[in-house]
């Protein structure tokens, strides 16, 4: 069965991201776990919560996965962003624990000019710093475009981070698909060989989940600009390839598209059509 979702607001609560899952026929969705460009969370109320773990039992949910906001930039050159990033750290980290056993997205940094060297540096540091034994929540980090000084554009990278953290068997990897096409990975001619690399590098135990993009922007642009399934340069028929190939099959697949919830039911159930 094809694990998909998408993208929901999370203003709501819980139960009503479960009930629009269900309204499109997905059986996992992303959120962010506050104002993507800001700090505030909403408080959590916990009925909530239990009604959506209830609900997502009862109808055979995947895992779900919890974006960071975009502002987290464990790597920044000034020392009040790095403490903003490792309090919304700690903190939504507490809050996945009333959704245990779930994920929790990020994107690993943006070194600002210090060299990657060092940002990776920093991103383990940090890590070492939050993770914790007893969490059940999986950290992934995110496959980037490479935009600007951001980290994690290359799996050496991201291998380098989880190498440096201590408690790394709390860590995975998020491959978005629109990211790594723009990163310069070719998963349109040589999947194959894209999985290869990443097997080599970090390890396939290692990918936990697809975020699921076309992508605007060419290959090896290093720009992130998503596009809808088969309106951008990855095409319809290498998306498809992907979401069937063994490697990733089961994962659960996010779309981040530009789009709203019906547009949302059309790709997945194209998806669903073209999934064997
Ligand atoms: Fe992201
Ligand atoms: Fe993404
Ligand atoms: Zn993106």
């Amino acid at each position: 069965m094809l694990n998909i979702g998408c993208h929901l607001s999370v203003s709501k609560g819980f139960l009503n991201m479960g009930h629009e899952a269900s309204s499109i026929d997905a059986n996992t969705f992303q959120f962010f776990t506050r104002n993507p460009q800001g700090g505030k969370a909403k408080d959590i109320d916990e009925n909530d919560v239990a009604a959506y773990n209830e609900y997502a039992l009862i109808h055979n949910f995947a895992k779900i996965v919890a974006h960071a906001p975009y502002t987290l930039n464990p790597c920044s050159d000034n020392p009040q962003t790095r403490d903003f990033a490792k309090m919304v750290f700690i903190d939504d980290l507490k809050r996945m624990e009333l959704v245990p056993h779930n994920y929790y997205n990020f994107h690993p940094g943006s070194h600002v000019g210090q060299g990657a060297n060092k940002g990776i540096e920093m991103i383990a540091e940090l890590l070492n710093r939050i993770l914790q034994k007893e969490q059940t929540t999986t950290v992934l980090l995110e496959t980037m475009s490479g935009k600007g000084s951001e980290v994690g554009c290359r799996f050496e990278e991201l291998a380098e981070i989880i190498n440096k953290t201590n408690l790394n068997d709390k860590l995975g990897v998020c491959l978005d698909t629109c990211h790594v096409f723009a990163a310069g990975y070719d998963i349109v001619n040589d999947l194959d060989g894209v999985f290869d690399e990443f097997d080599k590098i970090i390890g396939l135990e290692r990918l936990k989940a697809i975020h699921l993009n076309d992508s605007l922007m060419p290959f090896a642009s290093h720009k992130d600009r998503h596009a809808k399934i088969g309106e951008g340069l990855i095409g319809k028929e290498a998306l498809i390839r992907f979401i069937n190939h063994t490697v990733v099959k089961n994962l659960p697949f996010i779309l981040e598209t530009p789009n709203e919830l019906d547009g949302y039911a059309t790709e997945i159930k194209l998806l669903k059509e073209n999934y064997k």
